[in-house]
């Protein structure tokens, strides 16, 4: 009995059915249709955490189900809205629910096995009828499928002539453009799984391929069947109107239909070999080791359960993953660090040296293999040089929510909730607690002209830097607010002008360094190394490595503790609240406080050659 998701896992390789059997007998258990509707509830949960956070951000992935709990209000929200939306658009017969309980449900036998399908929308018409799959995604991602022409994004989707709402292939009106080998590259990543819209493509082909070999599928005329991903509008702007609750009043074009019809259609010839994979691998039964791949989705959501099993070669530390750019592959054969994997080749220091061709592996390969720190000290002493003091160091928390809550935003809006800011008058000269000022909502109100206003009040037109860690995130939420709030505009933007980053001192960035004076070659290459790092440069990472501070101890741990800490605030008691509030402003005045930490320690190697420990 296979359902959706289970037939995506099935299909990852030979070996996943057979550890899934192992770990259902130990747990002593048979596979229910109540087990099947859960794991499918439990798929639509993980979509929703999927959009909300950075995939690449490591800190991130590994979840916890009260972070989950505290995002499923959300989550509803967005099923009423999309049940609603369709059913004033497309006629109000249609059968809709995101819970999978209460949805239509089709089942087909295919050789020995019985698959079913779930469906968030279903209307039946005379005899044709249509589909409907909710996602909570935007039309962004297949808004920016497509080549850039002269630096602008040509999306291979356009909005439908006679119904702005719906998405379709451009081909629909230019049917040329099959011919256009640009066109067609980007057009096949919608047959691609792992895809970011390929994913959503292989849900929807999936459903129609058990809707079209059901048992009751003579009673429907399938060639006039529509099938349609429903997602929100990434473009969709939220005016700030409310009703009398104070909730959000949305227009109906928060919703986008994106018509999968034809693609889902040219889909079925290659899903029936997926289906005889799955059908081989459920007849095997071989719980053997067998190759690893991009169908493992390491350290992504959808990573396999099995994962530990089938990569337990790997060290913790320093593997053959921790090699930066490792996607441009290693020695003549450009292999990639799974291939790498697949041929025994586990430890970093496993690669011979001369399949090391790019200078920044190298540096790193010479720091694990030593057991040694790299600093370039030049670069370093020329980044330090460009701050200028008072160094107001700076970082915001955000709340990504869904739906638009406030006036400006856009669906997932980063919303601005907290900021920390410890200011350091002179070089060394800033106190951990007198030197720190914060703010943080303490409900969900629009607070974000207050908290902008505090922040302009603490930095001072002064010329000092603004530091920050990884500056995209925070040089964007100022853009938006300054635009939000003529009043302040021009303050946020000199704050936004006065940012320097961080990262770009500890880990390089050639633009800023061939500025700088520094040579293309040298300004590519990473300002400094440690084999703790594992790969990564995260603030999680480096601060271990300068200072004493860690973040285990926190109550608030990683970014997605506050978010989910922040998103709890309207439903718990004072007591708690008080609590959870203070962990809140401990875990980001942590986060300034790693920067002044950093930079202390980075000064003291590069003023006095201090030997790194
Ligand atoms: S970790 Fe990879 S190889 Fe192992 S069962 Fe999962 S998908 Fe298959």
């Amino acid at each position: 009995v296979i359902s959706k998701t289970r037939f995506i896992n099935y299909s990852r390789c030979r070996r996943y059915c057979a550890l899934d059997e192992i770990h259902k007998k130990k747990l002593l258990a048979t596979i229910s249709y109540e087990d099947l509707l859960e794991e499918e509830a439990e798929a639509k949960k993980n979509e929703l955490y999927m959009s909300m956070y950075d995939e690449e951000d490591e800190d991130l992935i590994f979840k916890a189900n009260e972070q989950l709990e505290a995002m499923m209000p959300y989550y509803r929200k967005i099923e009423i809205l999309a049940g609603s939306v369709i059913s004033r658009k497309f006629g109000k017969d249609v059968i809709f629910s995101l819970n999978t309980y209460d949805q239509k449900k089709f089942e087909a036998f295919y050789e020995d096995y019985r698959f079913y399908c779930f469906l968030d929308g279903f209307l039946k018409n005379g005899d044709s009828f249509s589909v409907f799959e909710t996602k909570a995604t935007t039309s962004k991602k297949f808004l920016n499928l497509g080549p850039n022409i002269k630096k602008v994004k040509e999306s291979i989707f356009t909005t439908k002539i006679d119904d702005p709402q719906v998405l379709v292939l451009k081909e629909h009106y230019q049917p040329d453009l099959l011919n256009d080998q640009k066109y067609f590259t980007f057009r096949q990543k919608l047959f691609d799984k792992f895809n970011d819209c390929g994913q959503y493509v292989f849900d929807l082909a999936y459903q129609r391929f058990v809707i079209e070999h059901s048992e009751n599928k003579e009673k429907f005329a399938f060639k006039k069947a529509k099938y349609y991903l429903v997602v929100l509008n990434s473009e969709y702007i939220h005016d700030g109107r409310v009703d009398e609750e104070g909730e959000p009043i949305y227009q109906d074009d928060i919703v986008s239909f994106i018509d999968l019809t034809s693609i889902t259609e040219e889909y079925q010839s290659l899903i029936v070999n997926d289906f005889q994979v799955v059908e081989e691998n459920l007849n095997i039964m071989d719980a053997s080791r067998c190759s690893v791949s991009i169908a493992c989705q390491r350290k992504k959501i959808k990573e396999c359960p099995f994962l530990s099993i089938c990569f337990d070669k790997l060290p913790k530390e320093n593997s053959i993953f921790a090699y930066m750019g490792s996607h441009h592959g290693f020695g003549a054969e450009k292999l990639s660090a799974l291939e790498l994997y697949n041929q025994g080749y586990y430890q970093a220091t496993d690669i011979p040296h001369e399949w090391l061709a790019r200078r920044n592996n190298i540096i790193q390969r010479d720091c694990i293999d030593n057991n040694i720190a790299f600093f370039h000290h030049q670069k370093i002493k020329a980044g330090i040089e460009a701050i200028r003091y008072p160094i107001y160091h700076l970082d915001f928390e955000t709340f990504p929510c869904p739906l638009p809550r406030f006036k400006g935003e856009k669906c997932y809006s980063q919303s601005l909730f907290q900021f920390s800011l410890h200011v350091e008058h002179a070089p060394g000269n800033c106190d951990k607690e007198k030197d720190h000022y914060s703010f943080l909502a303490n409900n969900h109100e629009d607070c974000r002209e207050k908290l902008m206003n505090q922040l302009c009040d603490f930095i001072k037109d002064d010329k000092g830097s603004v530091l920050v860690y990884n500056q995209a995130f925070e040089k964007t939420r100022l853009k938006e607010m300054a635009e939000l709030y003529p009043d302040l505009r021009d303050k946020i933007l000199s704050i936004r002008e006065r940012i320097f980053d961080l990262l770009d001192i500890v880990k390089g960035n050639a633009k800023l360094f061939q500025a700088l004076g520094f040579t293309e070659d040298i300004a590519k290459e990473i300002n400094f190394y440690h084999n703790r790092l594992d790969g990564s440069f995260s603030i999680k990472k480096v601060l271990p490595i300068f200072s004493d501070l860690s973040y285990k101890e926190l109550v608030v741990a990683n970014g997605m503790d506050a978010v989910a800490t922040y998103a709890r605030f309207p439903k718990i008691e004072k007591a708690e609240f008080d609590k959870l509030y203070q962990a809140l402003v401990e875990y980001c005045k942590q986060d300034t406080w790693a920067m002044v930490e950093i930079l202390q320690k980075l000064k003291n190697i590069i003023d006095y050659s201090k030997d790194f420990v």
